[in-house]
This record gives C-alpha cells, structure tokens and sequence, in this order.
C-alpha cells in the first residue's frame, strides 16, 4: 500500500520528563511548608513516574481490569481479585515510595524483609547526609502522592487507606502493635496470607451500605458479641457493604451496629489460626474510571471483628481515618490537575492553527494561564493541609486540619472535574480519544468526579465545615492564617475582613458551600501570596477574588502576566 499522506502538525507525547522537578508549584509550596525537607527522594521519584515504562504500565493497569475470581473451578469459594502485572508493579512502586505509611513508620526504608517480586526502579537510595524531612514526614508524603497520582490515581485508593487506617487503628493497642511493622514496611505482598506471615500489608474500609453512605446511621449490618481474646473484645459481623474498595487487602476498619450502637471493627481476611474469614464479595462495580481498582460489594456471613475504640462511638473512630483519605482528595485531584495542564501545555506548545503555535494564539493563552492559576492553587492548599498533620500538637495546626480539611476537599475537588474538561479541550479531539498518550486526558476526565463523591460528597463537606466551626475558635485561627498576607492585595483584604464574622455568625446549611469555596479561596490567595511569584499571585486576586473574571476558564483580564505564568507552568 502507498503512503497517503505525511502526518505533521501531531505533537510528541509528554514522557520521559521529571515530573518534580518541572514543577515549580509544588517545589515552592513545599519550600514554604517544608523547608527543611530534602527532596533528592521525591526528584527521583518524580523521574520515574514520567518514564515511558511506568506510563505504559498505568496504562495496561488500567486496559486489563481487575477480574473477580468468588468460586475455583470446584465451587469452593475462593473470593480472589486477579490483577493485570501492571498493576502490581505500580503498588510495589508507590509501597517503596511509602506513600501508604512512611509518616507512621521507620525512617529507613524496609525494616521488614523484601517482599516477593518488588523490582520497581522507584525508591533509589538516598545520598549519603541527605535524611528525610525532619519534622515534615506528611508533607513529604503529600508531595509523592501528588506526583504518583499523575502517573495513575486508582491504584492509589488502598495506598491511601493503608495511609490512613493508623490514627483510627491505634484506639486498639494490641492490634495497632502486631499489624503496624507490615503497615509501614516498604514491601508489597499481595498475596492472601496471615499477616505474621508476610512482608507487607495493605488495609481498606467499609461504611456505606445500600440504604446509606452519607448518613451512616442507617447502617445495618449486626455485630454480635463472641467473648474476647489478645486483639480485645471480638464480634461476628453480618450484613453487608455496598461499596467496599480494594477488597484484596489484609484487613478493613467497618461500621456495624453492636448492642451499644454504631462501633467501628477491625475485620482481617485471613484469622489467626490461618482460615479464610467470611468475607464473601459479591461483585466488582463496573465504574465510570477509576479503572485500574478494584471497587467491590461484599457480605458478611458470621465474620469474625475485633473492637476498635470504643462500643458505640464507632462514626467518629472511623472518621478519624477519614480525615486523612480526604487530604489525599485534595492531593490526588491536584496532582491530576498537574498532569492535565502538563499535557495541554505540551499539546499547545507542538500544535499549530491559523499559522501558528496554539500556545501563542492570545485566547489560548489566556486558558492556558487561567488553567496554571488554579493547578498552583490547588497545590498550595494542598500541601499547606498535610502540614497540618506534621504539626498537630500545635493549637493552630491542630484548627487548620480540622477547618481546610473539608474545605480542601470540597473545593478542589469540585473544582476538578470543569479543570480537565477546559485541559481536555486544549488537544481538541485527540483529547476526547482513549487511545495512546493522549489518553491520559480521558482516564483524568474519568476519574476527577471521584475524588468529590467519595470520602465524602461536596455537600458533606460543605457541612462538616459548619461543624468544624461550632468546635474549634475557628475566626481567630483563620485570621491567624490569612494575617501575613494582609494589605498585600485589596480585594483579599476585604474578604479576609468579611470571613471572621461570616464564620462566628455562623453560616446557615444554606449557605455552606459559599462559606468552603470563599475560606478556600482566602487561605489560597494568603499561601501564594507566601510562596509563588508576584505574577501568580496578583492574577488569582484579581480573578477569583476582585471579579476580573468570567465564568469558565480562560476569561483572566488583559493585564494578566501571561508569560510569566505560562512560562512557569510548563513541563519543559
Ligand atoms: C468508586 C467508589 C469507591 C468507593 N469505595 C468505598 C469504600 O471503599 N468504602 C466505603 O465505605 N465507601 C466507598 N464508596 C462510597 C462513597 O463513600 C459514597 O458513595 C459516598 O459517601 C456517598 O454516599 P451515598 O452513595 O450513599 O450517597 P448519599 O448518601 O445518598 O448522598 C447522595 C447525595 O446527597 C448529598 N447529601 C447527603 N446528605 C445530605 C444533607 N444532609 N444535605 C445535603 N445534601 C446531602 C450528598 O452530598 C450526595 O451528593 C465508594 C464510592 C465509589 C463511587
């Protein structure tokens, strides 16, 4: 056959590049919250999460989805998820990262002896002198888990729970005690055994149930006392849980109600003793995204829980896990907000229309800027809420982590999913298309919804704000945060003047949502007032806070510096 035509004007695909290193937001937002943090670890973490073979991987995971074995070929029930080897390299990467627990654990990678099959390339060793962050382990964290999420977000969700099962885990010392070394040990063992028995562990969670997921109350599933052993006071748990992620990890922390109310269990996979316990999944869900995880309904006949906390106060025991899956909302849809403005800004930067390169078309400059505004943004706050929990013994943080928690997560999140239509926009119809490099931009559409409905939906954190403000003295703390930016920019000024009162007045529920995004919006403007370049923040004031804006992306005014932040966005 002879060649038709010669294809030009088609950009070369965004690999092989660093993702840290070419990311100025995150960098300064992490000299601003961390600045004593050495950051070899994450440059070479960030080089090899934009490898060619690490998004060939992200992409198989994703192609090849999880496959739900319930029976062998005999009947017997086996209740197995069998993943694509894709997969498995990606968790043994982001294990080694200790995106799932290095802030709980050593300091030194792999106390435990390496588990099976870990030969990721991720984790190099670090140089000699260069420590880990002292006194920022959760933002250090924060920073890999946003760089991971570029590369493939759903592998993410039982990294992020393993994450965040600790703080709720230690209410039962002698569990918390036996499973914590394999909690925070840097090897990945998938396979279904004991937990003495192997190298590493992950752990997931169960709430929400057919009839309820906000409102957990409605839970139904029964916890029948059954006497008491080392792990404390033990259950059997029957009933079930209508979204149950990851159901291959070890163990789970799930609600049920108990004679004394809703209590919050811990509920292995594999007993002591060395029996499979009775944890039947049902079914995987066929989801919009988020393709690469394994989301799951599941049963309990008689399955065997232990107490975590105590008997009736089983919601605020799980939230405490909670809390921190929410951060890595935040985290996770600002690190898919990078990455959608890194391909855009790639695409426009190689594609060119009416006689020019779509970077320099003035319109899609100003998207593009407008877009790079709020990628910054959303990582400033973001990194600014994981500092939080590297410093909560300090009454100040301890109110940040309790306020921007929901505020974060409503926000960014919200803003997620209009960011990676405007981002998918900029490579017109290549955007829209699955296949190839490009379709990255597909797989980020796909799953940016999810950070806003899970862990919690918009309205819920928009509520659980007005909760955080009866508790904590919450004006004060939040004048505290936005002072050292006062009389920097006139339009933050007159917002940060409002909020103290709008916060003590006490919004109605009505108001809820336009109390997160306009606290959100403040504690944004402050943060880079703090540590982006002057350019960054004149823009976001006069946009978002001084109204020289319109409704979608790509309406900054005249006088905006698009240059600068153009400039300062690019992958390259
Ligand atoms: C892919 C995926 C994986 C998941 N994995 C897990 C998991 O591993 N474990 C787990 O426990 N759950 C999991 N979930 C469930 C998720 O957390 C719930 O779907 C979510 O919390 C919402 O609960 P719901 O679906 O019951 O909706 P509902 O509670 O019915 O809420 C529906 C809507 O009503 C709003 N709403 C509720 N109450 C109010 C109110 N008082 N005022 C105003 N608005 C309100 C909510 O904001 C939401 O928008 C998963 C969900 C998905 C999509």
């Amino acid at each position: 056959m002879q060649a038709t035509h010669e294809v030009f004007n088609q950009p070369e695909p965004l690999v092989d590049y660093n993702l840290f290193d070419t990311n100025h937001g995150l960098r300064d937002a992490l000299k601003f919250n961390a600045p004593q943090l050495a950051t070899a670890e994450l440059s070479a973490l960030g080089a090899s999460l934009g490898s060619a073979e690490m998004q060939t991987h992200a992409r198989l995971a994703n192609t090849h989805t999880p496959q739900l074995h319930s029976h062998d070929r005999f009947g017997r029930r086996v209740d197995q998820v069998e993943f694509h080897p894709s997969y498995h390299v990606l968790m043994d990467a982001a294990t080694r990262a200790g995106l799932h627990g290095t802030p709980w654990g050593s300091p030194h990678p792999n106390p435990l002896p390496k588990g099976e099959g870990t030969n990721s390339p991720v984790l190099l060793p670090l140089p000699p002198g260069e420590g880990r962050g002292e006194g920022s382990p959760h933002v250090e964290r924060a920073a890999g888990f946003m760089l991971f999420t570029e590369l493939e977000p759903s592998i993410l969700c039982p990294i992020s729970m393993t994450y965040a099962v600790t703080p709720a885990l230690r209410s039962n010392a002698a569990i918390h005690a036996d499973w914590a070394p394999r909690l925070t040990s840097r090897a990945y063992d998938p396979a279904l055994k004991l937990f003495s028995e192997k190298t590493g562990v992950t752990m997931g969670m169960g709430m929400t149930e057919k009839q309820g997921g906000s409102d957990v109350r409605a839970n139904t599933t029964q916890a029948v006392p059954d006497g008491s052993d080392a792990w404390g006071p033990r259950f059997r748990l029957t009933g079930h849980k209508w979204f149950f992620s990851a159901p291959m990890c070890d163990a789970f922390l799930v609600l049920a109600q108990a004679p004394a109310g809703l209590s919050c269990f811990f509920i292995p996979r594999v007993l002591p003793g060395n029996s499979l316990n009775a944890i039947r999944i049902q079914r995987l869900k066929d989801k919009l995204g988020n393709k690469a995880n394994a989301s799951s309904e599941v049963e309990f006949d008689s399955a065997t829980a232990w107490l975590v906390g105590e008997e009736g106060r089983g919601v605020p025991q799980i939230l405490e896990m909670g809390t921190m899956t929410r951060l890595d909302c935040a985290l996770g849809t600002s690190g898919l907000m990078r990455q959608a403005l890194s391909i855009a800004l790639n695409h426009c930067a190689q594609r060119e229309a009416f006689g020019r390169p779509l970077i320099d078309q003035p319109l899609m400059r100003n998207v593009l800027a407008d877009l790079a505004l709020e990628s910054e943004a959303a990582t400033a706050l973001s990194i600014r809420l994981a500092r939080a929990f590297d410093h909560n013994t300090d009454a100040h943080e301890q109110a940040m982590a309790r306020l921007l928690t929901p505020v974060a997560k409503f926000w960014i999140c919200k803003r997620g999913s209009h960011f990676a239509q405007e981002a998918m926009e900029c490579l017109g119809g290549n955007g829209y298309v699955e296949e190839g490099g490009e379709g990255i931009m597909a797989r980020i559409y796909r799953e940016m919804p999810l950070n806003s409905i899970w862990e919690g939906a918009g309205n819920i954190m928009a509520l659980d704000l007005l909760r955080a403000l009866r508790k904590a003295d919450a004006a004060a703390a939040l004048a505290q945060e936005l002072a050292p930016a006062k009389g920097a920019h006139p339009a933050l000024d007159r917002l940060a003047a409002a909020l103290p009162t709008r916060v003590e007045e006490m919004a109605t529920e009505m108001e809820a949502r336009r109390l997160a995004q306009d606290v959100a919006l403040a504690v944004q403007a402050a943060l880079l007032y703090q540590s982006a370049p002057a350019a960054v923040f004149e823009a976001f004031c006069d946009s978002r806070l001084g109204g020289d804006w319109g409704q979608a992306f790509g309406t900054l005014g005249a006088d905006v510096d698009f240059d600068a932040l153009i400039t300062r966005a690019m992958p390259r």
